[in-house]
């Protein structure tokens, strides 16, 4: 191979360099043809002012590269700090998270020999948003946001991950029997975009139940694909479970950029002792070979490595005394790792990238959608109020006029009025709902609303216009309703 492909490295903090260059040797032994741009990122960087931990120059290298091998960063406590992760992600469009989790017994302890499967986590959407509001002296409130166009990446992502890497099943997980039109959309979604994959097995599972059968029956799951915040819980237990968090690697991919890295973080208690295992960034830095097409390389470094740990030759978190033969350090590890370059495994099946396609999968077009009829059909208008709900539906009904009626007030969620239990708690905020008596809405109706509570002194804290789409209503009904 003589074109190299230029990649963007950050060594990082704590083991990060240490692993870093570990991975670094590895990769030049096994002949990986890599151009390689250092840019320094982390605690350093943060410490010198610079909230997003990444100076600005640093984007140019990533600009040009556009693949970014990352060790691990201190991430400094106490706030202004920005999460330097979700900056990069963000920035770079980097949408989607897959997260390998796979067992290595007997080699490594775990109580789920069975399990391999694959976490292909949405990265841009949902909770991390970080939108968030004060509401009223005691409630907070943190917005969720799940597209159609983001969904169907993710999930469109997730199914052609599987078809290219021989996987059998794709199975998503939600909460959409709680949150029926954010979830709910993701979950349609995975049934619509599922149906172009007749060969692969799909089904959809509640989160709840879906985490725990994660943490109890790894190994019925082959791929999974899951919105934002499960993706990041359900990918932690799924990594515990296969008992070698240290030994993960994940990648983060976008149309343009990719970000490979190990699952765990920069392990500042054992840093600068040459124990750290660099088998996480190592198994990210294969997972980079693969994406930039050097697959072949990518096979023989993922076998050494399998063959090392079949040889017992373990560092100090994964050895035990039985299964493990030698304990080494990092550098032990790493020229075990590169005596056997060229070795297959006994044990474990072998790695193969024939077939994977590089630069990640391409990705078909969105596809097109209904143009829907939008009808504004009333508003929710948030406020806060320290009496009962009928003392504040007192209030606000003889402000009501113009075609438009309170239809319900709710409180945290649940329908407190009309007909709401005593037993129910109240906090400060309300959520009142006016809908219209018949047809659309009119935004000067809504302001001539807004006027007359003002003028009632009921200050409102914030206004949601509701919609139907094609008569279906773009919104839930209360709690109770
Ligand atoms: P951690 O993953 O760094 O460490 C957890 C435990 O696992 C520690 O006992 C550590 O010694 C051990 N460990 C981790 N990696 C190991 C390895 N390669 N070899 C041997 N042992 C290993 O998690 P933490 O202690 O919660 O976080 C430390 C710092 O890392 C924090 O500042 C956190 O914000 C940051 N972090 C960064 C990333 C990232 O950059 N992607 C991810 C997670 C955490």
């Amino acid at each position: 191979m003589t074109n190299k492909t230029p990649i963007t490295i950050a060594r990082g903090d704590g083991i990060g360099p240490e692993i870093m260059d570990a991975t670094l040797r590895i990769l030049d032994e096994a002949g990986a043809a890599l151009d390689l741009d250092e840019i320094e990122i982390g605690q350093s960087v943060y410490e010198r002012g610079v909230p997003s931990g990444i100076e600005d120059g640093s984007w140019e290298s990533l600009r040009r590269t556009k693949i970014f091998l990352k060790a691990p960063i201190t991430t400094p406590q106490g706030g202004g700090f920005k999460s330097l992760n979700v900056t990069i992600r963000k920035s770079l469009g980097l949408f989607a998270n897959v997260r390998p989790c796979v067992s290595y017994a007997p080699y490594v302890q775990t109580h789920h020999p069975d399990m391999d499967l694959v976490i292909v986590r949405e990265n841009e959407e949902d909770l991390y948003g970080g939108i968030e509001y004060r509401q009223s002296q005691d409630v907070m409130a943190s917005l969720k946001l799940i597209s159609r166009p983001g969904t169907e990446r993710i999930v469109r992502y997730a199914f052609e991950y599987a078809k290219a890497n021989g996987r059998k099943k794709v199975t998503c997980m939600t909460k959409d029997n709680i949150m029926k039109l954010s979830d709910g959309l993701f979950h349609k979604v995975f049934d619509e975009i599922g149906e172009e994959y007749p060969a692969i097995e799909q089904n959809h599972m509640i989160i709840d139940i879906g985490a725990a059968k994660v943490a109890s029956a790894p190994d019925m799951f082959d791929v999974i694909v899951l919105p934002n915040l499960y993706g990041d819980i359900v990918s932690d237990i799924a990594a515990e479970v296969t008992g070698s968090v240290g030994l993960g690697g994940s990648s983060n991919v976008g149309a343009d950029f990719a970000m490979f890295e190990a699952v765990h973080g920069s392990a500042p208690d054992i840093a600068g002792q040459g124990i750290a295992n660099p088998s996480g960034l190592l198994l990210g830095a294969v997972m980079m070979l693969v994406h930039v097409g050097q697959g072949e390389v990518a096979a023989k470094i993922h076998n050494a490595w399998l063959k090392t740990l079949e040889d017992g030759i373990h560092t100090g978190e994964i050895f035990r005394e039985g299964t493990s033969r030698e304990k080494v350090g990092t550098e032990g590890f790493t020229n075990a790792v590169i005596e056997r370059l060229g070795s297959m495994p006994g044990t474990f099946s072998v790695a193969n990238y024939n077939g994977v396609p590089a630069g990640g999968m391409q990705l078909p077009p969105l596809k097109p959608r209904k143009e829907e009829q939008k009808e504004r059909v009333g508003v929710d208008l948030n406020l806060n109020w320290g009496g009962t709900a009928d003392e504040l539906a007192a209030k606000i009904l003889p402000c009501v006029a113009d075609g438009i009626e309170l239809s319900m007030i709710s409180n945290r969620g649940v329908k407190v009025w009309p007909d709401g239990l005593p037993e129910t708690f109240c906090a400060d905020n309300w959520r009142l709902r006016f809908l219209s008596k018949g047809g659309p809405v009119k935004t000067s109706q809504v302001l001539a609303l807004m006027q007359r509570l003002n003028e009632a002194d009921m200050n409102f804290t914030k206004a949601v216009m509701l919609h139907n789409f094609d008569g279906e209503p773009g919104f839930t009904a209360a709690q109770g309703e």
